[in-house]
């Protein structure tokens, strides 16, 4: 009995041993998009690499629910933006999803009637863009606020534009991260019918990912890195960090030896907003004859409201708030936001609208404990903080997450592409190269082409962690 209990602890003692050396070769935090990308890369190439997610489920901002028959509705990222650089869009034809024809046109509606004024709009925001541009170049990064006449009487509707495209108001948003983003043009825009959540949920359903393990600290002191979590430890020679700026920004995950200052900078330069959707379903059509797709109540000084109506011919509605007053409305509760979306339909489309709803679901990004807001925008005058933010420190911890993307940040394809990125940074650091020299966007349109059909996992996986 005592040469057993001897063995065993002799046995142990080398067990822990083996653990605190680098067991594999990255540590992938975060399961989101970016995490996806970077597993599905890091498989591609052949590095060993280990998933540690926070949550109960992976997707992070990419998040369905189904809260009545044959309507999904999606939390988090909804419109698959630029199709045609976007990878996922090879996932539609395998995966037999759909995707809307889709505008954003939109019907305005002002003091009791409708207005069909969008062309007005639209040539309004053109000026706009085209100053900002001509601020861009010449290298001057004020903020979206300053480009425009604040007593312009589109002003009110453009700040709410831009509230949703960065979550954050004009006065927060650099013209310059404004003018960075690729926008590849008219209809290219589309929203997934089965919920873009669902997609990315599927595509990374056979990644082995530990669920229910938040990082608490990445101690980069000794030889590679040990990443601590709530449930152990792991050693690796290299971790991928994907959490938002959200997360990083509240010091959730504490870095030893503390991060440099540039680093510091980058993040805190690139503050998460709020976005929130406000879905109310209603057992029968309140919406009668609306001619399109959306509904923007517009009326006196109060902050305008954009409803998708009747998406995909099903009885709802999705009112969504952006900036400032997203936050303020999360903070007043759940029955104030669905109050506040009734009122605007009600406004609209008549008492029918304040009854007969059956179900609403409200978002709250803010108080997510795993993402603490919507998604970054760069502050005025800092520009280059997601060149700064993407860098690696010390060869060792790498980063990526929308925050990082230079060209498609804020959206769900830019996390992706910036995943992949950083497994192959990781790749080029540890000396394994892939057989052809593929840019991060064409490795990810390769990925998902071939992993089109991904199998129903379940991302459990047997832990690596030493308790
Ligand atoms: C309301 C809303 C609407 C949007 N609409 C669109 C849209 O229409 N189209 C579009 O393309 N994009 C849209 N986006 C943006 C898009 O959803 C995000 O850019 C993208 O999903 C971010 O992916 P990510 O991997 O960078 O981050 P995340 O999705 O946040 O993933 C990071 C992961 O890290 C995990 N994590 C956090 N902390 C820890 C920790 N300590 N330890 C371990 N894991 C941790 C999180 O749980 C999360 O799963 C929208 C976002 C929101 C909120």
């Amino acid at each position: 009995m005592f040469v057993i209990s001897i063995y065993y602890i002799i046995v142990q003692i080398i067990k822990q041993a083996y653990n605190i050396l680098p067991t594999d070769d990255v540590v992938i935090i975060g399961a989101g998009a970016a995490g996806i990308g970077a597993a599905k890369a890091a498989q591609r190439i052949g590095l060993k690499f280990v998933m540690l997610e926070a949550s109960h489920r992976i997707g992070g901002r990419a998040y369905t629910e189904s809260p009545a028959p044959d309507v999904y509705f999606d939390l988090g990222c909804h419109w698959l933006h630029a199709a045609s650089r976007n990878p996922f869009t090879q996932l539609l034809r395998p995966y037999g999803m759909q995707v809307g024809p889709w505008a954003w046109h939109t019907h305005f509606y002002q003091e009791g009637s409708w207005m069909d004024s969008h062309g007005d709009f639209l040539t309004f925001e053109a000026n706009v863009y085209q100053a900002m541009q001509e601020l861009a170049r010449q290298g001057r990064d004020v903020s979206v606020a300053e480009v425009y006449d604040r007593e312009h009487k589109w002003a009110p509707y453009y700040d709410y534009v831009v509230s949703l495209l960065f979550s954050v108001d004009p006065d927060q948003v650099s013209v310059r991260d404004f003018t960075d983003f690729e926008y590849t043009g008219e209809g290219e825009d589309w929203p997934v019918r089965e919920g873009y959540g669902t997609m990315i949920d599927r595509y990374g359903s056979d990644l082995p990912v530990n669920l229910n393990t938040p990082v608490t600290e990445i101690d980069a002191t000794g030889k590679g890195v040990l990443v601590k979590t709530q449930r152990g430890e792991i050693s690796a020679s290299k971790v991928i960090v994907t959490a938002s700026t959200g997360v990083l920004n509240a010091n959730d995950i504490r870095f030893k030896p503390r991060l440099p200052a540039w680093k510091r900078d980058a993040m805190h330069s690139l503050q998460l907003g709020n976005h929130n959707r406000i879905c109310l379903i209603y057992d029968r059509n309140v919406f009668a004859d609306h001619p399109g797709q959306t509904a923007t109540c517009l009326d006196g000084d109060e902050i305008p409201m954009y409803f998708e109506i009747r998406p995909f011919g099903q009885n709802y509605a999705v009112g969504s708030t952006g900036g400032r007053f997203a936050d303020w409305l999360e903070r007043a509760g759940q029955e104030a936001s669905i109050d506040y979306a009734r009122e605007k339909l009600v406004r609209m489309f008549g008492s029918d609208a304040g009854k007969n709803v059956v179900k609403s679901v409200v978002t709250a990004w803010r108080g997510d404990p795993w993402v603490r807001g919507a998604y970054s925008a760069t502050a005025p005058g800092r520009h280059g903080a997601r060149k700064d933010l993407s860098r690696p420190v010390d060869d060792r911890i790498f980063f990526a997450g929308e925050a990082t993307s230079l060209n498609f940040m804020a959206t769900a394809h830019g996390a992706f592409i910036s995943g992949v990125r950083a497994a192959l940074e990781v790749a080029a650091s540890v000396g394994v190269s892939l057989e052809e020299d593929l840019s991060a966007e064409q490795l990810s349109w390769q990925l998902v082409k071939q992993k089109g059909i991904g199998s129903a996992g379940n991302n459990e996986q047997t832990s690596h962690l030493k308790s």
